[in-house]
């Protein structure tokens, strides 16, 4: 029997891998997708939608507790029912999976379980769990889609009970007394943020001198006052330098940089993730890697060898859900016969914190390194009547120009609905929408998206809904 000859094999069905796979159905390509555990990757089973479910779970519990505020009576307590919210989650995600399944059937992309390694160009080995013989795939070409794992570092080696990454917390019912968590980026924050409202007291280490590293620091300081507002214990510029046993009170004691010693139930490591490159066959191959062992690619998101492509966290670069899928569409197009090139002139990023971050562009820091003559129209969210109505207070809108052509180079959101708000700015950025144009357009009335317009406004010192400067 002749082998079926795949015009595109992805390997890992990720954001990255399953989307590329729909797409390469799309146009008419035979497709296969070899995924070794489950359909949708980190993002489906580990990290975007298990996290965000455990978020809207903790932010309604918030806003409940809130509710006098809101002129409503609750009689007895409101209880986290901590089975009930991570067997929800479960649910989100199972049906997620099943979608992605039929999906995968009514695209007539082959899906194959086991774990790949790529032989030659053209050829993959494939290994199923148990005795299965192991088959080997033909294609054309290859897409590698195989994303990254939680990264850790000497002295907090992971050990999936006391010393933890996202891959375990996400799963984790029996809610720590005392959590510490090292590293204060995006998921780092989102865990404190979900762990506090169920009940743990958290302490955050964070190596750098503001949380939320990437962000642009004034809205990174409003989340650190909000962490400090939930009894969050927060120390930044400070490292973690030893974990050693406790007793039973402390069962693990953790000294810092700060001469302070923090006791722990346990410790989250939440410090990044590193590419999966390692089984792939990679260094047979002769594939380039880069100093934090990426898949290195061109613009056509090919590698050094001629058909084989890769995409996603295993490439490095912006490590986020939509950006693998953006990047899958391309380089299966690209497989395909096409000939685009990668685009990350605009990449809008989200940080689900309670309130949520929406970022796209340049961060001040960044535009005034690059020596460039700006402008920074802010506002804040407590002048619109919408965010009063909705008793969200705190947040902050921030559009940064450049001076002369009023270009807009960054925006960044805090505040509710941010993650959904960016994309105003994103779709300017775009489209060439100049700072002065979005000033123009007519938003409705009372809506946070107001905030947009006048933050475009007080570029030019014209906002109507706050004091003139000085
Ligand atoms: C806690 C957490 C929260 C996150 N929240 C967000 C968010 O809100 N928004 C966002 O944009 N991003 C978020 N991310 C990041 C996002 O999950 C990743 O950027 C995204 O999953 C990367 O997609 P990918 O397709 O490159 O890889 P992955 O999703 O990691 O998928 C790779 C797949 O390849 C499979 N695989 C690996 N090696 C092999 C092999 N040899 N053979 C067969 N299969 C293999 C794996 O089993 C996996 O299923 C979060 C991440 C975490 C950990």
């Amino acid at each position: 029997m002749r082998l079926m000859v795949y015009d595109v094999a992805i390997i890992g069905a990720g954001p990255g891998g399953y989307v590329a796979a729909i797409r390469g159905s799309q146009l008419g390509g035979r497709i296969c997708v070899i995924e070794q555990e489950e359909v949708g990757g980190t993002c489906l089973q580990l990290g975007c939608i298990p996290t965000k479910a455990l978020i809207s779970s903790v932010e309604l519990l918030r806003r409940m507790r809130d509710a006098e505020k809101f002129g409503l009576r609750i009689e007895g307590d409101i209880r986290p029912d901590i089975g009930a919210i991570f067997a929800r989650k479960d649910q989100i995600v199972a049906n997620l999976t099943q979608g992605i399944r039929l999906l995968f059937k009514a695209n007539r992309v082959n899906l194959i379980k086991g774990q790949a390694r790529v032989v030659s160009p053209g050829r993959i080995l494939v290994r199923s769990a148990g005795d299965a013989p192991a088959q080997t795939i033909e294609a054309k070409s290859i897409i590698i889609a195989t994303g990254s794992k939680p990264a850790s570092i000497a002295g907090l080696e992971l050990d999936g009970v006391s010393i933890i990454s996202s891959d375990e917390a996400v799963k984790m019912q029996d809610v720590p007394g005392r959590l510490l968590i090292v590293g204060a980026g995006a998921i780092g924050c989102e865990f404190a943020f979900i762990f506090r409202q169920l009940g743990s007291e958290i302490t955050m280490v964070e190596l750098m001198p503001q949380v939320l590293p990437q962000e642009d620091a004034e809205i990174a300081r409003v989340i650190e006052r909000e962490l400090k507002k939930e009894r969050i214990k927060v120390f930044t510029g400070t490292r973690v330098e030893s974990v050693r046993e406790g007793d039973d009170q402390f069962p693990l004691l953790v000294r810092l940089s700060n001469g302070q010693e923090v006791g722990a139930d346990k410790i989250l490591v939440s410090i990044g993730r590193q590419p999966n490159t390692a089984e792939l066959g990679l260094d047979k191959l002769g594939i380039q890697l880069g100093s934090h062992n990426e898949i290195v690619v061109n613009r056509y998101l090919e590698t050094n060898i001629k058909g084989i492509y890769a995409i996603g966290d295993v490439i490095g670069g912006i490590m986020l859900a939509h950006v693998a899928s953006a990047e899958g569409i391309v380089a299966v197009e690209n497989a395909l016969g096409g000939n685009r090139e990668m685009d990350y002139r605009v990449v809008p990023a989200g940080i689900f914190t309670s309130p949520e971050i929406g970022r796209v562009g340049l961060t001040e820091q960044q535009a005034r390194e690059r020596g460039q003559d700006i402008k920074i129209g802010r506002f804040p969210l407590r002048a619109l009547g919408r965010a009063q109505a909705m008793g969200e207070l705190t947040g902050l809108i921030k559009i940064i120009s450049d001076a002369e052509t009023g270009e807009i180079l960054g925006g960044h959101i805090v505040g509710p609905s941010a993650t959904e708000l960016i994309h105003e700015i994103a779709l300017a950025m775009c489209s060439d929408i100049s700072c002065e144009e979005l000033a123009e357009l007519i938003h409705i009335h009372p809506t946070l998206s107001e905030g947009l317009m006048e933050a475009a406004h007080d570029v030019y010192n014209r906002a109507i809904n706050i004091p003139p400067p000085g």
